[in-house]
């Protein structure tokens, strides 16, 4: 529920009818724009009184919001939020160009792509060490020896990394891990969504193949709930009945999510297409509608690469995607602007 007040809302009427709707049980969450201030509440409104409520002298309006959502809403945060990865600020006008290969494989092989991408401007470093992989038989990643070789790279070249968590119990392995993703397949893992939450670390959270912006959201407000709002979405295509691609790219979820959520919101487009020649357009196309940042497979000689080669450009592509990115940026949309 949503209390708006009237302009001007003088502090002391604001506390005591905040005391006041506390004392009911529920947590408030006060916005002081320019023009009016905003209250949120958090909890069982199913008990409160709306006509009460909007009898009181102070109340311009009262609403009961449908989204189950409350952290992640941006009726309750009206301000785009930055999320700190390591120094590198993602969202509320910071672009995070992510890049790296789908795997990790060698030392060689991770420092030599930290460093393209790093040259081509990406300010983060990705790379798999426990894959998802939808066949038991293929490669699935170096594991915690992935993220040691992960953090070579990072000391070479500074970037912080991100990398993809499969389970609570490797949380341990990912201390020095700056950005935990959270894979499609994993977004509705409840107990690593809750775990994720009880720490402070930034995570990214890949929409699922088949989900709504609602789930998408929902599993955002897991991790929000327990105290980590650290949290960036990523739209990584979803399952249609289109096949030529290997996902639908669903742009409109940017300018959608943007209204809905204040968090930062990015694009994966090596996924959503699966086809390394659509990676550049459709990177180009998410930078025009708004995206907070990109997430980019490059690999170093994509036809043998052990996970993902068919949609992995290659360091000199990444190098003109990134140029066309810097030019697309100064156009692209920007919501509430
Ligand atoms: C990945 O980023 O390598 C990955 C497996 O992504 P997704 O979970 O979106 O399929
Ligand atoms: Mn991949």
């Amino acid at each position: 529920m949503v209390v708006v007040l009237k302009n001007p809302a003088h502090p002391a009427e604001v506390r005591s009818l905040v005391s006041w709707l506390e004392g009911m049980g529920l947590d408030i969450h006060v916005t002081v724009g320019r023009e009016t201030t905003i209250l949120g509440l958090v909890g069982d409104t199913s008990m409160v009184d709306i006509d009460l409520i909007q009898a009181l002298d102070i109340v311009e309006e009262v609403k009961r919001i449908q989204e189950p959502y409350k952290k992640a809403n941006r009726k309750f945060h009206t301000e785009d939020t930055v999320v700190d990865v390591s120094g590198v600020p993602v969202g509320g006008g910071h672009f995070a160009l992510i890049a790296g290969p789908c795997s990790v494989e060698s030392e060689e092989q991770i420092i030599r792509v930290a460093q393209a991408v790093k040259a081509s401007g990406a300010n983060l470093l990705r790379g798999g060490a426990f894959k998802p992989r939808t066949s038991p038989y293929a490669f699935q990643g170096l594991g915690a020896e992935g993220l040691k070789l992960l953090l070579e790279a990072k000391k070479a070249t500074g970037l912080p990394i991100v990398s993809e968590i499969m389970d609570l119990t490797q949380l341990p392995l990912f201390e020095d891990v700056d950005l935990l993703q959270v894979g499609a397949r994993n977004m509705q893992n409840f107990d690593l969504l809750r775990e994720l939450g009880r720490t402070q670390k930034p995570v990214l959270l890949k929409r699922g193949l088949s989900s709504t912006l609602q789930e998408l959201l929902m599993s955002a407000e897991y991790i929000m709930a327990g105290g980590n709002e650290n949290v960036i979405l990523c739209e990584r295509g979803i399952r249609t009945f289109e096949t030529y691609t290997r996902n639908t790219l669903d742009l409109s979820a940017i300018p959608s999510l943007k209204a809905l959520t204040h968090l930062p919101v990015i694009v994966d487009p090596s996924h959503a297409t699966g086809i390394a020649r659509m990676v550049p357009p459709l990177a180009l196309a998410a930078t025009a509608a708004g995206t907070d940042g990109l997430i980019i497979e490059v690999h170093n000689d994509p036809p043998h690469a052990l996970c993902d080669g068919p949609q992995s450009i290659t360091p000199a592509q990444f190098d003109e995607v990134a140029a066309g990115i810097r030019q697309v940026l100064p156009y692209a949309y920007r919501y509430g602007a």
